[in-house]
């Protein structure tokens, strides 16, 4: 499959060329056109398997989609990740493309300074990639930045257990509920099978 075939529109597919990305790995050439669709999925594949375009792609197409934001609304997609680590690679590869797509990506996680985060986001922003603990600060300190949000893309990891299901209920319980949701893992643990059916609806499973 091409890129075309996945999809993909003019202005993704100069930046996709850009970076040398030729053509769709096995899990992009499922996952796209499934998430393009509309439906919740649920994507198990290695790392370094090309998950993150898998869904960065489809998002794009949707925030393309909707009119432009007025200031202070947003974020129209929330990427939630265990780590700081993968939250930063995430925005990293997001802003690959969100130059030329005009998107504004902010990273939200712990460890460092809460106020500049704020203020970011405050600017306005697409496209939230948090972690879990610094995103549910961001709600505690009334930013407003979760009533505008109608599509959520979650990744994540099996080391997230209890303590993690609950602070993501605790966000997607922010979120509108005819959101989209997506869910990458590279495995598919009974605690993320619990969170899973807690969080998707009637999801397509994709597997490679
Ligand atoms: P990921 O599994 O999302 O962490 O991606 C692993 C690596 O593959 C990253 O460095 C990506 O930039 C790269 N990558 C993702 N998709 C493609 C593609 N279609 N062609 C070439 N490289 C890719």
């Amino acid at each position: 499959k091409t890129w075309v075939q996945c999809g993909t529109s003019m202005k993704v597919l100069n930046a996709l060329k850009k970076h040398s990305y030729e053509k769709p790995t096995p899990i992009q050439t499922q996952a796209i056109p499934a998430i393009m669709s509309g439906r919740d999925l649920i994507g198990i594949a290695k790392t370094g398997s090309g998950k993150t375009i898998a869904f960065l792609l489809p998002m794009f197409r949707h925030i393309l989609d909707q009119r432009p934001l007025e200031e202070g609304e947003g974020p129209i997609a929330v990427i939630m990740t265990p780590t700081r680590e993968l939250a930063l690679q995430i925005t990293k590869e997001c802003k690959k493309f969100s130059k030329s797509l005009s998107l504004r990506v902010v990273c939200v996680y712990g460890g460092t300074g809460i106020s500049e985060q704020i203020a970011e986001l405050k600017r306005g922003a697409e496209i939230i990639v948090c972690t879990p603990g610094r995103m549910i600060d961001m709600l505690g300190a009334n930013s407003g930045l979760y009533v505008l949000v109608h599509y959520a893309l979650g990744t994540y990891h099996p080391e997230l257990v209890d303590l993690c299901v609950f602070q993501v209920m605790r966000i997607v319980d922010n979120i509108r509920p005819d959101r989209q949701t997506v869910m990458f893992s590279a495995t598919f643990p009974r605690a993320m099978e619990a969170l899973a059916r807690r969080i998707l609806a009637k999801p397509i499973e994709v597997q490679v």
